[in-house]
C-alpha cells in the first residue's frame, strides 16, 4: 500500500487580466498582483479555508483557462452578460459599473457617445466596451490586449477616444492627471461584475456565493470597498 499523502492547504485558482486598475494590477514595488478584485477574491478564499492563488491572464484569454480547468474561479471586472453565461457560472453581482468614453484633454468636440460615429475608438479585446463601440455608426475600432494600450493610443494621438469601463477611466485619470485625458458625457450603461466559475462546477459557485454574503454581512466587503473606492 502507498503511504497516506500529506495534508495540503487546499489552493483556490484564480485567473484575473492584472492590467486593470483599481480592480486587479501589478504593484510597482512589491510587483505583486493587488487591486479591489484581488482583495475581495482573497477575503473569499479565506473565508472557505482556502489559499488564493492568482494567475494573470490575458482578458479574452480568462474564460478559455475556466473551461479548461486551468483555474478554478475568475475575477476580472467581468460584466455578467447573457453570452458568457452560457459559458460559465456568475456570483451574485459584486460591483456596479458602466461604460464611459475618455478623449484628449484638449479635445472640445467630442462631448458624447453619438458624437463617436465615423471616429477611431480603442478598446480592450473581447471586452464589453469593444461590443458598444462597434455597434457605433462608421466608426473604425481598434482592439488593443489591455486597457492601458489602449490609454497609450489616445495620449499618442492615434485614436480620438477610448471606450472602457467608468471606475477604470476614473482611476487612469486619477493616477496620471487631468493634462493628458478626460472623461466626457454619461455612461452609456449600467453593468455588473460577477465571479465567474466553470459551468459543472456548481458546488464551487454556491460556495462563492456564500462566502460573498458573509463579506457584505460582517463588514469585511465594505471595508474592502472603502479601500479603493472611497473618496
Ligand atoms: N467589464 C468589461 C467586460 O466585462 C471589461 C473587463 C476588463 O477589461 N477586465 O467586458
Amino acid at each position: 500500500a502507498k503511504p497516506a499523502e500529506p495534508a495540503k492547504a487546499k489552493v483556490l485558482k484564480a485567473g484575473a487580466d492584472a492590467a486593470f486598475a483599481p480592480f486587479e494590477f501589478q504593484d510597482e514595488k512589491t510587483k505583486e498582483y493587488t487591486g479591489f478584485d484581488i482583495d475581495l477574491i482573497k477575503a473569499i478564499g479565506k473565508q472557505m479555508g482556502v489559499e488564493v492563488e492568482v494567475q494573470n491572464i490575458n482578458f479574452d484569454g480568462l474564460i478559455p483557462a475556466l473551461e479548461a480547468g486551468n483555474i478554478d474561479v475568475l475575477i476580472s471586472g467581468m460584466t455578467i452578460t447573457e453570452e458568457r453565461t452560457k459559458k460559465v457560472n456568475f456570483s451574485k453581482p459584486y460591483y456596479r459599473s458602466g461604460l464611459s468614453m475618455v478623449v484628449k484633454s484638449d479635445n472640445n468636440t467630442l462631448k458624447s457617445f453619438k458624437d463617436l460615429e465615423g471616429k477611431n475608438i480603442a478598446v480592450q479585446i473581447g471586452t464589453t466596451g469593444a461590443n458598444e463601440a462597434k455597434k457605433i455608426k462608421d466608426a473604425k475600432v481598434r482592439e488593443f490586449n489591455n486597457a492601458p494600450e489602449a490609454f497609450m493610443e489616445l495620449k499618442a494621438g492615434g485614436v480620438d477616444a477610448v471606450v472602457n469601463d467608468l471606475p477604470v477611466n476614473e482611476y487612469y485619470i486619477a493616477k496620471t492627471g487631468s493634462k493628458d485625458a478626460k472623461i466626457v458625457g454619461e455612461p452609456l450603461n449600467a453593468e455588473e461584475y460577477g465571479i465567474a466559475t466553470a459551468k459543472k462546477n456548481t458546488e464551487l459557485a454556491e460556495k462563492i456565493n456564500k462566502a460573498l454574503e458573509e463579506l457584505k454581512k460582517n463588514g469585511e466587503y465594505e471595508k474592502i470597498y472603502m479601500k479603493w473606492f472611497g473618496k
